[in-house]
């Protein structure tokens, strides 16, 4: 969650672009019919354009950091004479979240996550995931499913609200996490784009290897989060690249087989030149935009806490926080502003919910200052669930603000954890608040006296520091530390 107050989401793809009906044509990029009807590369381009700023807004903005981006674009750019639709405007955008994932949009705007730079162990492991989303924009993939009306289903998934029907496109995008962005290909389009990323990263002169060994680190950090969250073996976190890329190692062997590209001259790794640029590049959640601390979320710009129940996974997004339970449940907190002079409750009964069905309306004190309470009932995903809003008074015009949504059947059984933690919000001192430090990535080279168990130390995975320390490095699982290697450790 960013200082930037006050942002609703659109549906994604409520596109204003008008369609243009140019129907099946065979795509140079995949040399097959391609089913684009109702957008030309007029229409991509503007599409594009006008989902830029939604991408920026929920991945947590551009990563600060103008020698890394331009890097990042000059290795994206090297790729780009390779494809096949040259009058696209490519861009690469380093997206400022320690999601690991990465992803474009129809016309060539490519964005790849702090997350997954933060696994990536050369250039050519960037260069194959940087090529392999040109490929998904170059067979046109994204447009195609927006054509077949797919995506736009998606993005819209109805979500009907009796009362607080400002609260929506909160719901929207917390539920389902920017769904048209993060909805995964299906297994030919992966192998298509992995095809053709082979192709680009070859002719770039990368060894197309690398979108194999990179492809092992992501499948083993997928599984490890697995493990961290209590998960079952195999779930796959709907924002991570394993699940929007469903790919596997035999299917990504065939597409570099596939793409015909044999030549002994594809052979960089550039692993040093890569590890030199990513040195100092911030780990985690930056501190503007709040830490996760397991169930505790700490903003220490904006001097807050909260806790969230058991059972919840905290997402921290660009304009809010929201937490989701398997069982259905959700939390959004997020920070408002009162137009008017209203105390809490009118504010939560007049501006927020505008009147709309509430009931059980409680008064409270929060951290000592002012709150209310109120329930409503909506429907989400065609399932009636109970919604119940916290308005938390945050002095001058501020208003922080929790809904917590729970199917009907569950609401009884979650009332008390989900009170206690809309209650657990509290103000921090400026001492607490400098204490808390935004971690980093630095590379250094192992001496004698290192060892696995101390390099890791100062991860905050607790008991999986050191299968962490294993999966950003690259190491298998009873690989040894060697003297003099150049590692990455987090600080
Ligand atoms: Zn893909």
């Amino acid at each position: 969650m960013s200082l930037n107050r006050r942002f609703f989401i659109k549906s994604a793809f409520a596109s204003t672009v008008l369609p243009v009906f140019t129907g099946c044509s065979i795509n140079p990029a995949t040399d097959r019919a391609s089913f684009t009807a109702f957008y030309s590369i007029k229409d991509e381009i503007e599409l594009g354009k006008e989902e830029h700023p939604k991408i920026l807004q929920n991945f947590g903005g551009i990563y600060n950091d103008t020698k890394l981006q331009s890097y990042v674009d000059s290795i994206g750019k090297s790729l780009v004479g390779h494809t096949e639709f040259l009058e696209y405007p490519y861009s690469f955008t380093i997206l400022n979240t320690p999601i690991v994932n990465a992803l474009a949009l129809p016309a060539g705007r490519v964005y790849i996550t702090r997350g997954l730079l933060t696994l990536a162990n050369n250039e050519a492991e960037m260069a194959g995931v940087l090529g392999h989303e040109l490929g998904h924009v170059n067979a046109r993939h994204i447009t195609e499913r927006l054509s077949q009306g797919k995506l736009t289903k998606y993005g819209l998934m109805a979500i009907g609200l009796i009362g607080g029907a400002k609260v929506a496109p909160y719901m929207d995008v917390a539920q389902f996490g920017m769904a048209a962005y993060l909805k995964a290909f299906s297994r030919k389009q992966e192998f298509e784009a992995d095809k053709l990323g082979v192709r680009y990263m070859s002719k770039a002169g990368y060894d197309s290897k690398a979108m194999v060994s990179f492809l092992e680190t992501l499948k083993e950090h997928s599984a490890l989060q697995a493990r961290m969250m209590g998960l079952p073996a195999g779930s796959i976190d709907k924002f991570d690249f394993m699940s929007t890329h469903p790919r596997t190692v035999k299917r990504v062997e065939a597409a570099i087989k596939a793409s015909g590209e044999h030549s002994s001259s594809s052979c960089v790794l550039a692993r040093n030149e890569y590890l030199k640029r990513i040195n100092h590049m911030a780990f985690g959640q930056s501190r503007g935009e709040g830490t996760i601390k397991d169930k505790k979320f700490i903003h220490s710009a904006m001097r807050f806490e909260f806790t969230v129940p058991a059972g919840f996974t905290i997402h921290n997004e660009a304009d809010k926080v929201s937490a989701v339970h398997d069982n259905g449940s959700a939390i959004i907190f997020d920070v408002s502003e009162r137009t008017k002079s209203y105390d809490v409750t009118s504010y939560l009964r007049k501006e927020w919910l505008e009147n709309k069905p509430i009931s059980h309306i409680e008064d409270y004190h929060i951290d000592g200052f002012d709150s209310s309470s109120a329930m409503s009932k909506g429907e989400m995903n065609n399932k009636k669930v109970d919604i119940r809003f916290f308005a938390i008074d945050g002095g001058e015009q501020t208003v922080f603000r929790f809904t917590q949504i729970t199917p009907e059947h569950k609401t009884m059984a979650m009332a008390e954890s989900l009170k206690a933690s809309a209650r657990s919000f509290r103000r921090i001192s400026a001492e607490e608040a400098a204490k808390v430090k935004p971690a980093r990535l630095y590379i250094r080279k192992t001496n004698y006296s290192d060892s696995i168990a101390n390099l890791s130390k100062s991860l905050p995975f607790k008991d999986f520091n050191e299968d962490f320390f294993r999966v950003l490095n690259n190491m298998k699982p009873d690989e040894r530390l060697e003297i003099g290697k150049t590692i990455k450790i987090i600080q």
